[in-house]
């Protein structure tokens, strides 16, 4: 099981790495990892069978090269940075203690205690990372403690070297201390693979999930998020008696900006205008890019004569030049509040359009507020 079950899920992990954004790292290296623990207990378990250089000295020293990449795997996942030289230094004793104490000195006490030493740094630090930088994931979570119940056999099988009476023999002495070792190593082996499947997974879906949501190039909600946020805040709204306000914004003569500035500008400037009116609302509020360049915001429980403010506030400080590098620019805003009994989306955005309408035609940078208000 130690063996043949990470070299399966090596294989998965393998041809989900591949397809995998190129954002999401280290999955690559927890598929390297598995394989490798997956040959190095397949060597293990052939002690006596195979030249010893194989069995002892290659098999232990993949076994920390495995967990080694499961580690650097895990710390770039996290965005952390990779314990590479610390895995190096790990594998150079590894190699060196496991060709002393097998041919120079040979003792299986002290390749046990270097081997449990080195395996307990090795889980011990990828159950920390898991369990530090995973908070809120339950398959991290599920990670971090399979490991940590890893890091703490192995320690216990260390310790217990050095009680007499509990000493091993080797890895497949038939004492109680080998077979919770061996145990935990079969069903960790299998447990961890899958769970660090689960982790990769999650990771992607949120990632997709929030991408769905979001307007690629302002970070905004995108117009199918925004229409999912009018309809819990009218639920909300409708329950308490309240009002809605819609602030369509349309930037004024972009197709200018875009002709004398280049597309790369006009970019920047829609950027620009969303981070400012993100930052400047208060709380709650949802905004969004309509389309083009053209954004709504949401605002829940604002009186007409507040949304007419928050609009004329944004309005004024679109119209100030902040950044040096980009143009100056202005708005005009369309403003439509009512009850939220009424305020269907479609309502909402045709009385908003209008009031849009006006602004535009009575010189543009200007706002304008609908007629048609529907009050409580
Ligand atoms: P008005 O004041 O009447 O709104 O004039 P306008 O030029 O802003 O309106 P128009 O609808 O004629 O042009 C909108 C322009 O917005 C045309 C289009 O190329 C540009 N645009 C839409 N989306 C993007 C985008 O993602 N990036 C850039 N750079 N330009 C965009
Ligand atoms: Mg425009
Ligand atoms: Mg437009």
């Amino acid at each position: 099981m130690s063996s043949v079950m990470p070299g399966l899920m090596a294989l998965v992990m393998f041809s989900l790495a591949r397809g995998f954004p190129a954002n999401i790292r280290g999955v690559g290296h927890w598929a390297s990892g598995a394989l490798v623990v997956s040959i190095s207990a397949m060597l293990l378990a052939l002690r006596g069978g195979i030249a010893d250089w194989l069995s002892i000295v290659v098999a232990n020293v993949g076994m920390i090269l495995g967990t080694g990449l499961w580690l650097i795997g895990s710390q770039m996942f996290f965005g952390q940075r990779p314990a590479r030289r610390f895995i190096a230094l790990l594998l150079v004793v590894g190699v060196i203690a496991m060709s002393w104490m097998t041919w120079v000195h040979p003792s299986i006490t002290g390749r046990t205690l270097c081997m449990c030493a080195i395996l307990t740094a090795t889980y011990g630090l990828n159950s920390l990372t898991m369990l530090r930088f995973g908070k809120g994931s339950h398959s991290a979570t599920f990670v971090g403690s399979m490991q940590l119940l890893q890091t703490l056999a192995t320690a216990l099988r260390g310790i217990t070297m050095f009680v007499p009476a509990w000493a091993s023999t080797g890895l497949f002495a038939p004492d109680l201390i080998q077979r919770i070792y061996l145990t935990t190593g079969a069903l960790m082996s299998l447990t961890v693979c899958v769970g660090l499947l689960f982790v990769a997974m999650d990771r992607l879906r949120n990632q997709l999930e929030q991408q769905s949501f979001m307007d690629s190039l302002t970070g905004l909600l995108n117009r199918r998020a925004f229409l999912g946020v009018h309809q819990q805040e009218r639920e909300k709204t409708m329950r308490t008696g309240g009002l809605l306000t819609l602030l369509l914004i349309d930037l004024d003569h972009f197709k200018q900006v875009n002709d004398t500035y280049g597309h790369a500008t006009g970019d920047r400037v829609l950027i620009d205008f969303a981070t400012r009116v993100a930052e400047m609302l208060p709380a709650p509020h949802h905004v969004a890019r309509w389309g083009g360049e053209e954004f709504a915001v949401l605002l829940p429980r604002a009186t007409p004569d507040e949304a007419k403010e928050h609009a004329e506030r944004i309005r004024q400080r679109v119209a100030q030049k902040e950044d040096a590098a980009l143009p100056a620019y202005t708005c005009s805003i369309g403003v439509s509040c009512m009850a939220a009994s009424e305020a269907t989306i479609e309502q909402l955005a045709r009385d908003a359009d209008e009031a849009l309408y006006r602004a535009k035609r009575s010189g543009r940078n200007c706002v304008q507020v609908s007629d048609h208000v529907i009050l409580l």
